[in-house]
């Protein structure tokens, strides 16, 4: 094993560890800070050498949507401990874990800000009745969400599927995620992890739940059928896959299109379970 020099940064162990890198340069962070719901790009951040610019470039994104206002400290506070565990108590935080605690630190925050957070429920509230295909997610109808994602390649490599669970106040419950044997498409990936992901929820018990996934063709169609009480008609080749969730789902379980910035921690979940090729791993979220 490698000796580790106590000047290497300890997330990635390839570069000396000094303040830019750690938050901004190292390939760890870089995919932390492209996996949140900022989604900044890796070369982004990359090609930036002053720690003020890349400062005020975070700051740019304060107003565009709710949710990512004054997100990005939370973010690297949660850098910053996860490098403190791994130094002093040898604990390695996944990248999801990471982008997770940080989430529940801003909402935390949010809530602690009374204003804001009723500023921001009212805004969620009027864009999810002007547009029910609108990115922000409404907790209205039922009592939990299971955002689903998907991550894949090509048809050659194996992909990775993630769900969590949510409760209605939108409290992380349970998350689950896997790396499975190569689809002909990314859709055909996204259909699988749908079906996992119900197949799962129901056998933990969960009743009313609505499964959210980002991709237009497997939610809009599955909407469609649940409003048109018709059996779905999608895709040739996920449409085996479609009735199996329909006749799963029942009369308990519906679903929904959201946008991809409130499907992060999802698609976080199913790329690390890709790229690490991991086992199916259910765990819950104290
Ligand atoms: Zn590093």
């Amino acid at each position: 094993m490698k000796q580790h020099n106590r000047k290497d940064c300890i997330l990635c162990g390839e570069q000396a560890e000094s303040i830019i890198h750690l938050f901004f340069h190292c390939r760890v962070a870089r995919e932390i800070w492209e996996l949140s719901p900022l989604h900044i790009q890796q070369d982004q951040i990359q090609n930036q050498n002053s720690i003020q610019q890349i400062v005020q470039d975070l700051l740019s994104f304060k107003g565009k949507h709710p949710y990512n206002d004054h997100l990005f400290p939370f973010i690297g506070w949660r850098i910053w401990k996860a490098r403190n565990d791994l130094f002093f108590n040898n604990k390695r935080w996944s990248i999801p874990d990471i982008l997770n605690q940080a989430i529940s630190d801003f909402s935390l925050w949010q809530e602690a800000n009374n204003i804001n957070t009723q500023h921001f429920s009212r805004l969620t509230t009027i864009n999810a009745k002007e547009s029910p295909s609108s990115s922000h997610s409404t907790h209205s109808n039922t009592s939990f969400y299971c955002y689903v994602d998907a991550s894949w390649i090509d048809p050659t490599k194996k992909a990775g599927i993630g769900w969590i669970l949510v409760d209605a106040h939108g409290k992380h419950l349970i998350k689950g995620s896997s790396s499975i044997e190569p689809t002909n498409t990314a859709l055909e990936a996204e259909a699988k992890a749908l079906l996992e992901a119900v197949l799962q929820v129901k056998r933990l018990n969960y009743h009313q739940v609505t499964f959210c996934g980002d991709s237009t063709s497997l939610y809009r169609c599955l909407e469609e059928a649940r409003k048109q009480c018709h059996p779905p008609h999608g895709h040739m080749e996920i449409q085996s896959y479609l009735e199996d969730i329909v006749e799963l789902a029942a009369i308990d379980f519906r679903f929904k299109f959201v946008g991809r910035n409130v499907n992060f921690l999802a698609d976080a979940l199913a790329k690390q379970a890709r790229t690490l090729e991991s086992a199916y791993v259910i765990s819950w979220i104290s």
